[in-house]
């Protein structure tokens, strides 16, 4: 009884890890990027954090340069949206952060790139993220 009960606290499942890191990962952003929408500069209603590259492209999921905070209007509902009008979401962004669209630009052969996080990875990143929320307070 007792050896089973310290197996399970001693290793994580990968799905609860994951849903984990999504969850500070998206703290990290709406921190970093002061509750703000990045693409329009509104600063109430709901915000997300969106991925520049599909979070199923699990090599940047949590890659903090590969996400801004929007508002729900231009990442999801309006007609220039990033999920209704890729390509000119893309450009405007492009437009408007230069610098990471480059660095994006540097991963485009990463994009279909599949990382077979480990255990040990995910708990490593884990703690990445957890720093640098406590980072960002200071
Ligand atoms: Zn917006």
């Amino acid at each position: 009884m007792a050896k089973k009960k310290s197996k399970r606290t001693k290793k994580p499942k990968r799905s609860t890890l994951v849903k984990k890191l999504d969850r500070l990962f998206s703290a990290v952003i709406h921190k970093r990027d002061e509750g703000k929408c990045q693409m329009c500069g509104a600063e109430t209603g709901r915000m997300n954090c969106s991925h520049i590259y599909s979070r199923r492209c699990s090599a940047l999921r949590w890659d903090l340069l590969n996400a801004i905070l929007k508002c729900v209007r231009c990442h999801k509902y309006d007609k220039l949206a990033w999920h209704q009008s890729p390509l000119s979401a893309a450009l405007k962004f492009i437009r408007k952060f230069s610098a990471r669209a480059e660095y994006l630009k540097g991963l485009e052969d990463r994009q279909e790139l599949v990382k077979e996080w480990t255990i040990p990875e995910l708990l490593k990143q884990e703690q990445f993220l957890k720093d640098k929320l406590e980072g960002l307070d200071e």
